[in-house]
C-alpha cells in the first residue's frame, strides 16, 4: 500500500525477541525492555504469522527477521515456516549475530529462509569480545561459513564503524571481499539507545570512508534511491555497501515498516511513534488490517536523527 507521501510500503522487519546473547556497546539492551521482567510477552509464532498475513494483504512482499537475537527463539523455524506459507511473501531474510547459526542453517533454509545478514564489528578476537560484551569471533565466523555452504546467499556482513574502536579495520574488511562471496556493509552509527546519546563522538561518516578510498568503484546508477550504496574493488569477488542514514538520507524512498517484539508497529526507525497492535490482535483480529493501514498511512516523511533525536528504545527492541 501507499503511505500518505506516496511511498509503496512492501518491506516488513520483524523483531522476534528483544533478548540478545551479546551486549554490544552501542546496542546495550535496556533490561527493563528486554529482560522479560517488566515487558509484555513477545508475540507468539502464530501471532507473528497473523500480523504478517494481514500485512501481506496490504502489499508487504519482503520480510526480514531480526531482534534482539532471532536465533534465541527456539521456535524460529516455526516462525519462518508460518511466514513462508503466506501468499504474497516472496522473500524471507534474517539479520543475526551468527552465534549458533551453523547448527540451524539447514533447518532454517528448509523452513523458508532465503538469505542472511551477519553482524561482525571486528576481525580481532579481543576487540570483538570487548565490543560485543564477551562474544566469540570464532562462532560468528563458523556461522558465516555455514550460510555460504548452505546457500543462504548473498551473505551480507554488517559492520557498524565506531571512531577510535574499529575504524582501523576498514581496509581489512574490504579485503574480505577479495576472495570471499560476501558483501561487506559499513553502517553509520545511529543515535539509538544510551550510546547514541553521545553518538557524535563515535560516528564515522561513510562519505569520509569513500573519499579516502578512490580505488572503490560505484556499481549502481540509482544509488541515491537505495538504503545501501554499493561499490567494489576491481577484480574482487564481493561488494562493499555503505548504509548511511545520517550522511545520505533515503527516507523519500523508504519502503519499510517495523513490527517490534512486543507487537507494536513502528513506521519509522528514527521516530518514536508506535501503534500497539496487541489489543486488536488478541481481541478484534478482524480489524487488524484497518489498524495496520492507519499505521502505515502515518509513517513520517523522514527520520529525525539530525535533529537531536534519540530513540526511546534500543535497537534490540526495535529490530535493527
Ligand atoms: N542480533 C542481530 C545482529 O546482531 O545482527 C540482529 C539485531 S541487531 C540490533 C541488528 C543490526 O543493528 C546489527 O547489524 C547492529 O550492528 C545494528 N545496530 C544496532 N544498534 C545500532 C546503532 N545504534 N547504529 C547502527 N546500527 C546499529
Amino acid at each position: 500500500m501507499l503511505d500518505k507521501f506516496g511511498r509503496e510500503i512492501d518491506y516488513l522487519r520483524i523483531s522476534v525477541t528483544g533478548n540478545c546473547n551479546l551486549n554490544c556497546i552501542y546496542c546495550t539492551p535496556d533490561k527493563s525492555e528486554t529482560s522479560g521482567a517488566n515487558c509484555r510477552d513477545y508475540l507468539t509464532a502464530t501471532e507473528i504469522g497473523t500480523v504478517t498475513a494481514a500485512m501481506a494483504k496490504l502489499g508487504i512482499k519482503k520480510v526480514r527477521i531480526t531482534g534482539g537475537e532471532p536465533l534465541l527463539r527456539p521456535d524460529l523455524e516455526e516462525i519462518i515456516g508460518n511466514i513462508a506459507t503466506i501468499t504474497g511473501i516472496t522473500e524471507i531474510a534474517m539479520t543475526t549475530n551468527g552465534i549458533g547459526l551453523a547448527e540451524r542453517a539447514e533447518q532454517l533454509k528448509s523452513a523458508g529462509l532465503k538469505r542472511v545478514n551477519i553482524s561482525i564489528d571486528s576481525l580481532e578476537n579481543d576487540k570483538f569480545a570487548w565490543i560485543t560484551g564477551g562474544g566469540n569471533l570464532a562462532c560468528v565466523l563458523k556461522g558465516i561459513h555455514s550460510v555460504v555452504r548452505t546457500g543462504l546467499t548473498p551473505v551480507h556482513l554488517n559492520v557498524v564503524v565506531i571512531k577510535g574502536i574499529n575504524d582501523n579495520e576498514i581496509d581489512r574488511f574490504v579485503e574480505l571481499t577479495r576472495d570471499n562471496p560476501v558483501d561487506v556493509r559499513f553502517i553509520e552509527l545511529m543515535p539509538i539507545g544510551d550510546f547514541g546519546r553521545n553518538y557524535t563522538d563515535h560516528v564515522v561518516f561513510n562519505r569520509d570512508i569513500i573519499a579516502a578510498r578512490p580505488e572503490l568503484q560505484a556499481v549502481q546508477d540509482d544509488s541515491w534511491k537505495q538504503p545501501a550504496n554499493y561499490y567494489r574493488m576491481s577484480g574482487y569477488c564481493g561488494q562493499i555497501g555503505f548504509i548511511s542514514p545520517l550522511s545520505h538520507k533515503f527516507c523519500a524512498f523508504c519502503n519499510r515498516i517495523r513490527l517490534t517484539c512486543e507487537g507494536t508497529l513502528k513506521p519509522c526507525l528514527g521516530d518514536n511513534q508506535e501503534i500497539d497492535l496487541v489489543p486488536v490482535l488478541r481481541h478484534e483480529p478482524e480489524k487488524l488490517e484497518w489498524y495496520i493501514q492507519k499505521a502505515i498511512f502515518r509513517k513520517p516523511a523522514s527520520h529525525h536523527f539530525e535533529q537531536s533525536y534519540v530513540s526511546k528504545r534500543n535497537m534490540a527492541a526495535i529490530g535493527g
